[in-house]
């Protein structure tokens, strides 16, 4: 799918149906991926508190945020209503108790009471994770009843719109064979490896987000129907920040925002909730 037709296709259907947000939820939705920090419980417990009583009082915000595994435990005792949520950064994909040293498995997920988990994460798949294993975790982790965030992205763009293809086969690659009846339980968040973390080149704007979002709900029309793809959440990730959620929101349609180094930070996370409170 080449630039101009994903433009073309904006012009058609998906305009028309511009002001569909998720089916899942009304309200925007802001994850917080901590990555591997902070370095200790204390710290976690600290962030997590000054974050959940910002967003203990945002009715029109989902906040979910992953922690490192080791948190999740001790983190989900303070967890009360859902305003606030956790999620985890990553799954492995089988559910038995078999040799996998050093993998946690969706089952364990799901008894400790976590709904959400990320998955296909720019980083876990720079260290060999292929869309053959993403798609086996999203297929375990939607079979467990756990709600997805399948992370896609191009590492660079290029003018003739090769990324499109890039992301086209991201997608299908990691979402083969899974069966309609768990879609519901999916969110794709949209995250350009060149605008994400420290290493960023350039932060991408409002449009970039936009028209891959477009291109998104076009591949998942074409794999499973047109409801399915209205109703599968989009998120934005790549360097968010206060300044310029707002128009990753309003401007980009996102469903939500998928947020690195600033969800750390109690502070600007918490701006970044309440911009997208005032949005519902
Ligand atoms: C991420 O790694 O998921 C991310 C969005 O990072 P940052 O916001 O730091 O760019």
């Amino acid at each position: 799918m080449e630039r101009g037709e994903i433009r073309d296709y904006q012009a058609t259907w998906f305009l028309v149906s511009r002001v569909t947000i998720c089916s899942m939820t009304n309200k925007k939705i802001i994850i917080g991926n901590w990555k591997m920090a902070p370095s200790t419980m204390k710290e976690a417990k600290v962030t997590f508190n000054s974050i959940k009583k910002i967003a203990s009082k945002l009715p029109n915000a989902q906040t979910i945020i992953c922690p490192p595994f080791v948190y999740l435990s001790e983190l989900k005792k303070t967890v009360s209503g859902n305003r606030c949520v956790l999620g985890a950064q990553d799954s492995f994909w089988d559910s038995k108790e078999k040799a996998h040293t050093g993998e946690v498995s969706p089952e364990m997920l799901s008894g400790l009471g976590i709904k959400y988990v990320i998955l296909g994460h720019s980083e876990k798949r720079a260290l060999g994770e292929s869309d053959e294993i993403v798609n086996k975790k999203v297929n375990e982790c939607l079979k467990e009843g756990l709600i997805v965030v399948l992370c896609v992205g191009e590492s660079q763009r290029d003018e003739h719109g090769e990324y499109t293809k890039f992301i086209k086969k991201e997608i299908i690659d990691s979402l083969k064979k899974i069966q309609k009846k768990y879609l519901n339980n999916l969110m794709i968040a949209y995250e350009p490896i060149w605008a994400i973390g420290k290493s960023a080149t350039r932060v991408a704007s409002p449009e970039d987000a936009l028209e891959v979002s477009i291109l998104i709900k076009k591949v998942l029309a074409g794999m499973f129907n047109k409801d399915i793809a209205m109703k599968v959440p989009i998120l934005y990730g790549g360097s968010v920040n206060p300044d310029n959620s707002k128009s990753f929101l309003t401007d980009g349609e996102m469903d939500g925002l998928l947020v690195g180094r600033a969800s750390l930070d109690a502070n600007k996370f918490g701006k970044i909730l309440k911009i997208a409170n005032q949005l519902n």
